[in-house]
């Protein structure tokens, strides 16, 4: 099974790429998950893309084109992979297209998650992160259990640079400017469905399971 998980930055895409991976037994790749360990990690790539990223500016096509067709093409993705924060451009579509042609992949799914502006800011503002599997938590609508620390394993809970009011606005910006496009891109294919979001997670996840049934 291989899907696209793709809209605004505070959607739900981690959130619910999470749990649909675990439910269908596929791997989750989340673009902005790999970026950032890139740069805990200090490697070259992830020393160069730090500063596009803490300023809300997207990194390089070829270097996350790159990273993705490594993933896809690994072991670990042969049941299945839910695609997050990639593509986020008609560029990285197309690269998209040509790497799953190559490999005689296909795409059962991509779905556009639906939020309202408003709640965007909202989410992103509270979000917080463990540092150390990376699960995510909000200050109040998916509060930890004890404060700072995570449920799961309890690892140390932070906030990301880029969550901040003037770079979401900034990355809300270029989300506009770049991902909004692939609404039309996608919209004519007979695999695309929207799902409003707009509502509680457990809601959005029984949602989103139905949009991919049915979409397959
Ligand atoms: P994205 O990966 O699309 O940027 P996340 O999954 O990280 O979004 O969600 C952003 C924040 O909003 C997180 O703190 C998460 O806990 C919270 N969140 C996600 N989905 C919902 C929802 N349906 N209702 C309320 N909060 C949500
Ligand atoms: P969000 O969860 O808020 O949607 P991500 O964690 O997916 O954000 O991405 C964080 C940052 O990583 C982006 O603001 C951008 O700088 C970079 N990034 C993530 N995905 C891509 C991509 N497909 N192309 C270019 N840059 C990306």
């Amino acid at each position: 099974m291989h899907i696209v998980l793709f809209g605004p930055p505070g959607a739900g895409k981690g959130t619910q790429g999470d749990r649909l991976a675990e439910a269908f037994g596929i791997i989750h790749i989340a673009m902005g998950d790999l970026l950032r360990k890139a740069v805990t990690d200090q490697t070259s790539l992830g020393l160069k893309a730090k500063a596009s990223m803490d300023a809300g500016k997207f990194v390089p096509d070829d270097v996350v084109i790159g990273m993705i067709e490594e993933r896809i093409t690994a072991p670990a993705a042969a049941n299945g992979f839910i695609l997050d924060g990639f593509p986020r451009n008609v560029v990285q579509a197309e690269a998209l297209n040509a790497m799953l042609h190559e490999h005689d992949l296909d795409l059962d799914c991509v779905v556009f998650l639906d939020v309202s502006e408003n709640l965007l800011v909202e989410r992103l503002s509270g979000r917080l992160l463990c540092r150390a599997c990376g699960f995510g938590f909000h200050r109040h609508y998916s509060p930890p259990r004890e404060e700072g620390r995570c449920d799961r394993c309890g690892g140390e809970l932070y906030q990301r640079d880029d969550d901040r009011e003037d770079v979401i606005v900034q990355r809300l910006h270029v989300y506009q400017e770049q991902t909004a496009p692939l609404l039309d891109y996608y919209s004519h294919q007979p695999f695309f469905r929207t799902v409003s979001a707009d509502i509680g997670v457990d809601e959005v996840y029984k949602r989103l399971v139905l949009a991919i049934k049915d979409a397959g």
